[in-house]
């Protein structure tokens, strides 16, 4: 990318660090994946279980292999073979897990994490329970409100996550948001983290690239 592009894009970033930070969150600004990965890396070393939101954007770093040498247990729900009972009990155990990784759907200029969840464990866990949790933010991701955010969520984050999950939702058809009734429908809680909540440990690294939905 062209250096002055580059450069606009890491003071959206650091907009949006200094935002979170007011906001008691600790935010770190990562110039690449690279550094990103090195702080989660370091993180992980101290942790006995790392739980898995089932980010797109954790996925996107790779960082499987250096996490299983951490000798730590890694639990992922999304692990093929598994029954819906393991799936389940994989969810409850990421609740109490040591580490939580995860993404957030939008991160707001004025430093909130918009989230929208259909099964609710990783709104869960982000909020509180596990003793650290790492929320992962590609530049893509920074808005400039709730509003936008919102928005965001229903036109592009929603309808790429139903077509990945291979799911029968209307927008996995058409791309757009009909506010559906289906049984399968993914916007089931929508949750606002407007400060870092009193008991949570939450470090959020934003990072000057593009990843994730
Ligand atoms: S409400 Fe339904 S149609 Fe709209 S984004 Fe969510 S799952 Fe898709």
């Amino acid at each position: 990318m062209d250096d002055n592009l580059l450069w606009v894009y890491e003071q959206r970033c650091l907009m949006a660090v200094a935002a979170l930070q007011k906001n008691c969150f600790e935010a770190v600004y990562c110039k690449s994946r690279e550094e990103a990965c090195r702080n989660i890396i370091d993180e992980a070393r101290k942790a006995r279980t790392i739980g898995f939101g089932g980010s797109m954007t954790v996925r996107e770093l790779q960082l499987e292999p250096d996490l299983e040498q951490t000798g730590a247990e890694l639990l992922q729900h999304n692990k093929p073979g598994l029954s819906a009972e393991e799936k389940l009990n994989i969810r409850r155990q990421q609740l109490t897990c040591d580490l939580f990784l995860t993404g957030s759907n939008a991160v707001t200029l004025n430093g909130q994490l918009v989230n929208i969840d259909g099964v609710g464990n990783r709104v869960g866990a982000m909020m509180f329970g596990p003793k650290q949790v790492i929320v992962v933010v590609g530049r893509n991701k920074i808005v400039e409100d709730v509003h936008a955010a919102l928005k965001r969520i229903k036109e592009i984050a929603a309808p790429a996550n139903a077509r990945r999950l291979d799911l029968k939702l209307p927008c996995a058809v058409t791309g757009q948001c009909s506010e559906c009734n289906s049984p399968d429908r993914i916007c089931r809680a929508t949750v606002i983290l407007d400060r870092k909540p009193s008991q949570a440990n939450i470090r959020v690294l934003i990072i000057n690239d593009d990843l994730g939905y």
